[in-house]
């Protein structure tokens, strides 16, 4: 059994506005949600960016779980981006960022970026000078 924590980007239409997804993920998936960033429109479409925390195969039947209630799912690494261009290569982001996936490649002394090992903790967002990490949604 493997504990993870994945974060999400939930996109969800009218239809499920009235769906208690954070409930049911907790209760009958033994997750733990945390909602980070949630918007809703006029028009009820709208989307949530969460972190799941719980065994994999919990948060694996989770997702599938949001996908038939018709949510639009997408793990949320796939939204972030290091511009190595924009970079000055000054090493703020891989002193706060907790997973490592911003690091400093040595002897080079070269900011490398591995998309696999982010949790999407927005910590390197706020760290950059020049705004060479960007999260779209
Ligand atoms: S969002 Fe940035 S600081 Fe957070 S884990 Fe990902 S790369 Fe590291
Ligand atoms: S904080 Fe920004 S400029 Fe500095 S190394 Fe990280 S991504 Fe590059």
């Amino acid at each position: 059994m493997a504990y993870i924590t994945k974060s999400v980007f939930l996109r969800f239409s009218p239809e499920v506005v009235d769906t208690p997804i954070v409930y049911c993920l907790a209760h009958d998936f033994q997750l733990i949600p945390n909602i980070i960033k949630a918007d809703i429109n006029p028009q009820k479409q709208g989307y949530i960016v969460m972190t799941l925390s719980g065994d994999e195969d919990d948060y694996c039947r989770g997702i599938d779980y949001l996908k038939e209630k018709g949510l639009e799912v997408e793990a949320l690494v796939d939204r972030i981006s290091w511009d190595e261009k924009t970079c000055t290569q000054c090493g703020a982001c891989t002193a706060v960022c907790p997973s490592r996936a911003l690091t400093i490649k040595r002897p080079q002394m070269s900011v490398e970026f591995d998309g696999s090992k982010c949790i999407v903790c927005n910590m390197c967002i706020q760290a950059c000078p020049v705004g060479a990490v960007k999260l779209d949604i």
